[in-house]
């Protein structure tokens, strides 16, 4: 194991925040049963709150952020993990409680850790990332709630940001007719690459809500909250669903019950954070299976760990296309 290694660090005095080059030794790292030489990161929406210090994300200063990694295991005293295997980590306080994944090295609870699923590199992990695990998410829970393909449309929010393009790569292989609305019309032929088979604006969905609208899909995966969920839930179409995932555009929700009570919709909440290990191994299982690897390589930008400030600045801007992987 490496004497030194380099990592990013979170500071904070009084209300300045500061994020440092730093090196550091393995003592200096918090407690955990398995430590990870991390290879991969990536730069999800949560990160870009916690670099740029506009949501109070962090609650332990000072922190390593990164809400995600992927390297091999160094040391394991967890019986399920041993030297050289191959491993993810999303969430679980990383970032917030705990040192996270913008670090060349990581000590970590085994109890957090997925093993890298077969056939997927730990780029292709981190392509992924939280922002992909939790599509694939909000994919499964409007399967459980009985959204087939031949049930209707999605409608997918926010579709050219990292969880929407996931989302519309794995609908589209799965079979079903995916709109994707984006704020972005330059990326109308991105997403119809990925498998959008209609593009709506944005703005569209961002008007004022009206309590029930028009039929127009059987379901959503929604990323931006606010009016654009409200809309969303209000032309979902007779026994649909909608899984409801992010705030990009607001934590507000201007809805009524109309659409439940009338139409018997569901609204599904999303949280990739603690999700407890069977449902998020199934998800990355199903991401291996479900999710396009070129469609995947389309969608990512590899940035080196030095880029992560500008790529926060950039994603909270609404100016990243896809996903980012950062290469530790
Ligand atoms: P991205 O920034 O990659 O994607 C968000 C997309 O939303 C943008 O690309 C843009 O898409 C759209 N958007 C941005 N700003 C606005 C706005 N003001 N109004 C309407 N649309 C907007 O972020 P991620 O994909 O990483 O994350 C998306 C959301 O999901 C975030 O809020 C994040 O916090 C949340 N999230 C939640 C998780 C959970 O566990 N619940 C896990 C992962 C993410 P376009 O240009 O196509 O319109």
């Amino acid at each position: 194991m490496k004497s030194r290694f380099k990592a990013l660090l979170v500071k904070k005095d009084g209300n300045a925040q500061t994020v440092e080059d730093v090196e550091l030794s393995p003592s200096d790292l918090m407690d955990g049963d398995v430590t990870v030489a991390v290879s991969h990161s990536t730069v999800n929406y949560k990160d870009g709150l916690v670099l740029t210090g506009r949501s109070p994300v962090v609650r332990k200063f000072p922190m390593i952020p990164g809400i995600d990694l992927a390297g091999t295991v160094e040391e394991s005293s967890n019986p399920n993990f041993k030297p050289g295997d191959k491993v993810i980590l999303n969430g679980f306080g990383l970032s917030e409680t705990h040192f996270g994944g913008y670090s060349e090295l990581a000590r970590v609870k085994g109890d957090w850790l997925v093993p890298l699923p077969k056939n997927m590199t730990a780029a292709q992990a981190m392509a992924i990332g939280t922002a992909g695990y939790t599509a694939m998410l909000c994919v499964m829970a409007i399967e459980d709630a009985g959204v087939t393909p031949a049930k209707g449309a999605v409608v997918v929010t926010g579709a050219a940001g990292g969880v929407g393009s996931v989302a519309v790569a794995v609908l589209a292989k799965l079979g079903y007719r995916v709109i994707a609305s984006t704020g972005r019309p330059e990326e109308e032929a991105y997403l119809k690459a990925l498998g959008a088979a209609e593009i709506i604006p944005r703005a569209e969905l961002a008007a004022d809500p009206r309590p029930l609208g028009k039929e127009r899909w059987a379901g959503g995966v929604d990323s931006v909250g606010s009016k654009t969920l409200a809309n969303v839930i209000a032309s979902t179409s007779y026994g649909g669903a909608v899984a409801a995932c992010g705030l990009a555009g607001g934590m507000d929700l201007p809805t009524s019950v109309a659409p439940f009570i009338l139409r018997g919709i569901s609204l599904i909440g999303i949280d990739s954070v603690q999700l407890p290990q069977p449902r998020r191994r199934q998800a990355w299982e199903r991401l291996a299976r479900d999710l396009d690897l070129k469609k995947l390589e389309s969608m990512t930008t590899t940035i080196p760990l030095s880029g992560v400030r500008q790529a926060a600045a950039d994603i909270l801007g609404g100016k990243v296309r896809g996903r980012l992987v950062v290469e530790v």
